[in-house]
């Protein structure tokens, strides 16, 4: 068996099987067994595929025809522009979800403690360590994510400055003690379970996923504790459900400078405001409307 009909076969099954991006998938999948890159499937179309190759080749396959995720097969996700181990213990991390370390890096200049709440791979904790001089803490509720959050923090070379602490929102974080708050809360409503993609709702932490009836529950907890945690002119930025602007809006109608950023589809993705008391607190003549039009475009 060559890698050209490694590929087309795959690609075949996992077509038949209504798996999206069938081709492309079957690439990597073969590119995880061969230990290769993508490109070397083109350049050499000939090559035989050695035994346990094979083997593997076809577990996977056969795994992702169940459902399974790709990025739980080959245990990692890129995000932005590193890559991080993943297991089902953590949500996958999603290309939204940069918008929201676009948010504290371009709305957070100069801080110097951060914390993010709900690290999960510790993708966005880490992505903030090494693109600034933060130290940044980084809890979650899972001893499992708070492990493969630690084992990324190492291999990408920012152990020294990313401290992981497991708990409860930020229950084990001081008063008046951080510059930035970042999360990607669980946000999606128990009533939206039935929509979600098999994938997500099977194979991701529901832990991860869920909050409540409406998705709002984590939200109303973490504002007043981000509240508690930051100094005077500190930031909070979390990533927002599909519609949830305005409801998370309201919830933060005591700080100021409120922005909400769109992702590239158009939705209100990242939510950012100031615990101020000055200079920027939004009057209530302003809308939400207006205050969108400040918010940033998702650039990549
Ligand atoms: N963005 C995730 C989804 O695709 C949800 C992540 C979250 O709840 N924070 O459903």
């Amino acid at each position: 068996m060559t890698l050209r009909t490694a590929v087309a076969q795959g690609a075949e099954l996992l077509g038949k099987a209504g798996v999206a991006e069938a081709r492309l998938t079957a690439e990597l999948l073969l590119c995880h067994a061969v230990h290769c890159e993508r490109v070397y499937l083109y350049a050499h179309p000939e090559q035989e595929l050695r035994e346990v190759e094979w083997i593997h080749y076809g577990r996977w396959l056969h795994e992702r025809m169940q459902g399974k995720p790709l990025q739980y097969i080959t245990k990692t996700q890129e995000f932005y522009g590193r890559a991080f181990a993943v297991s089902p213990d953590v949500l996958i991390p999603r290309a939204e979800t940069e918008l929201l370390v676009e948010t504290v890096l371009a709305r957070g200049k100069g801080a110097g403690r951060m914390v993010d709440v709900g690290t999960g791979s510790g993708a966005i904790a880490i992505t903030l360590a090494l693109e600034t001089r933060a130290r940044v803490v980084a809890t979650d509720i899972s001893t499992a994510a708070i492990a493969v959050a630690r084992g990324n923090a190492a291999r990408l070379g920012a152990a020294p400055r990313v401290e992981f602490v497991v708990g409860d929102l930020l229950a084990a974080v001081a008063a008046e003690s951080q510059d930035a708050v970042v999360s990607n809360p669980p946000y999606v409503a128990e009533a939206d379970k039935e929509t979600l993609q098999s994938e997500v709702r099977d194979w991701e932490p529901a832990r991860a996923l869920f909050a409540g009836a409406n998705g709002l529950d984590v939200y109303r907890r973490l504002v007043p504790e981000a509240w508690r945690v930051l100094k005077p002119g500190g930031l909070l930025a979390m990533e927002l459900g599909f519609g949830q602007a305005e409801a998370v809006a309201e919830l933060v109608s005591e700080w100021g400078h409120v922005e909400v950023a769109k992702d590239l589809a158009g939705i209100g993705r990242v939510l950012s405001c100031v615990k101020g008391l000055y200079p920027f607190r939004v009057q209530d003549s302003r809308g939400l409307e207006e205050v969108q039009s400040h918010g940033i475009t998702a650039s990549s």
